[in-house]
């Protein structure tokens, strides 16, 4: 077997690299970190640690040198690796063929968790399913190529967008979707013009994969079966409702001729049983969910209601998604039920982190995200919402402003991040500021610090009854809130 380097493997991309290589050779990760949260993952698949920088004998041996894309244009790493034959990403990517089925899982929310579910029948029925191991989230660019190449037998990846045109079908193409998931398409925030772009995107995962699974309560998505042969596409919805939900609506323009939809019921946002007068209606969904409950449904597929572990519409419609991929690709109805109702959540959506009062972290980002996460939030707390807002909106102030609208809903917010501060005269409830969040803090999409996270929940709990419910929105409290309640 061949000896191979990989340079930068400690990195995302980079560890990737290795463990599809593994698979061809003798691996040895090679990074200047001197240590890796994926040690263990490394470990038990074969692969060798060269920590704390590049032995220049383990070099010297190496048959072939892979290297993080992040690394090729360091000339120092050039240098070191001169004469050797390189191995980059894009070879990997072309020489290793995916074998396996893979489902692929795009939409403005819901994304993670409707692959997770996936992932879990999956499993319960005995399927070994490949996972990135990534602390982030690794929905773009090249990790779902890479993900859909580690071992295993059938492969769920999420694809997500920075919003650039050919992008999604790039992703799509490399990973060799088959089955496509589209969960729903929000506008949030983005000027009208804009939203046809977007839309556009997201629709190119249909030019990709053979069969696509569509959310038929949402109008933009279920138009995209226009014009595609009735045996490519799965419809999924919610049919009834067993109790009436307050429901935040969002409005909707139709996508044939532009006029405003009108609703017989609505569900969540703007997802329901939508008509136009110039014909155009939801369609009949094939997977449908009847008699729903907050955390209970009844699925025409199975027998029997299903009974979540994790609350809230929206996780309905993440189990109906996974239940129609579930179906295409042959999956025993058994292992749906199980897959389903053994789902325990993902990390940061909709996570309980405390009782008494209850602390519930959530990864909500974007204004429909805010809007679910609301619904759910408003149904289960007996006292007042207090919502910590860390949110600084990817798409500028228009975002945070409607964030802040929605807000309205909660008895009291503390701003968090800058822009939740900025925009918080749109909300209608008490707001409550902390010193430090007149500070300007962004990097990526990330919109709040640790200090500012810190100081706005400490404010929350002053203010917090044993009924009440701290909701703690967008990624600053996902990355910090966990610790900072630790230390408390
Ligand atoms: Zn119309």
């Amino acid at each position: 077997m061949e000896n191979i380097v990989v340079l930068g493997g400690c990195g995302t991309v980079g560890s990737l690299m290795a463990r599809i290589l593994a698979k061809k050779g003798i691996v040895t990760v090679s990074d200047i970190r001197k240590e890796t949260p994926l040690r263990k993952i490394f470990e038990a698949e074969g692969i060798k640690l060269d920590l704390g920088g590049h032995n220049p004998e383990i070099i010297k041996g190496a048959d072939k040198i892979a290297v993080a894309p992040s690394l090729l244009e360091n000339e120092n790493i050039l240098q070191l690796i001169k004469g050797k034959k390189i191995i980059t990403v894009e070879d990997i990517i072309a020489s290793c063929k995916v074998k396996k089925p893979v489902v692929g899982v795009t939409g403005t929310n819901g994304k993670t968790t409707t692959t997770n579910i996936l992932k879990n029948i999956l499993r319960v029925a005995g399927y070994k399913v490949p996972e990135h191991h990534l602390n982030i989230q690794g929905n773009t660019e090249l990790i779902p190529a890479l993900q859909a190449r580690l071992e295993g037998d059938i492969a769920v990846v999420e694809i997500g967008t920075f919003g650039r045109p050919g992008e999604i079908k790039k992703t799509a193409k490399d990973s060799k979707v088959k089955i496509a998931i589209i969960t729903n398409i929000s506008r949030d925030h983005l000027p009208p013009e804009d939203f046809p772009t977007y839309i556009k995107c997201k629709r190119e995962i249909i030019d990709v994969a053979q069969h696509i699974i569509l959310n038929a309560d949402d109008p933009i998505v279920a138009s995209f079966a226009n014009n595609l042969p009735k045996d490519r596409v799965t419809f999924y919805g919610i049919e009834s409702l067993k109790h009436p939900f307050e429901v935040f609506p969002e409005d909707r323009e139709c996508p044939y001729c532009g006029k405003p939809l009108k609703y017989k019921r609505r569900f969540l946002g703007h997802l329901g049983d939508y008509y136009c007068t110039c014909g155009y209606k939801r369609p009949q969904p094939e997977v449908k969910a009847t008699q729903v409950e907050k955390d209970k449904f009844r699925l025409n597929i199975v027998d029997g209601t299903i009974k979540l572990k994790i609350g809230g519409l929206f996780n309905v419609y993440n189990s109906l998604a996974a239940a129609a991929a579930s179906l295409t690709l042959g999956i025993d109805p058994k292992y749906i039920i199980k897959g389903i109702s053994s789902f325990k959540g993902a990390s940061g959506r909709h996570e309980i982190i405390k009782e008494k009062p209850r602390i519930i972290i959530d990864y909500a980002h974007n204004p429909a995200g805010v809007r679910a996460i609301m619904q759910l939030v408003k149904e289960e707390t007996l006292g007042k919402i207090i919502v910590v807002n860390t949110i600084s909106s990817e798409s500028g102030i228009e975002g945070d402003k409607e964030i802040a609208r929605i807000l309205s809903n909660a008895d009291i917010v503390i701003p968090a991040s800058y822009n939740a501060r900025k925009a918080s005269a749109h909300t209608k409830s008490r707001i409550i500021h902390i010193n430090s969040s007149r500070q300007k803090i962004k990097r990526g999409t990330l919109g709040a610090s640790h200090q500012q996270v810190k100081e706005a929940i400490q404010k929350a709990l002053e203010y917090a009854d044993e009924d009440d419910t701290i909701l703690i929105i967008g990624e600053g409290g996902y990355k910090y809130a966990k610790t900072i309640l630790k230390g408390s």
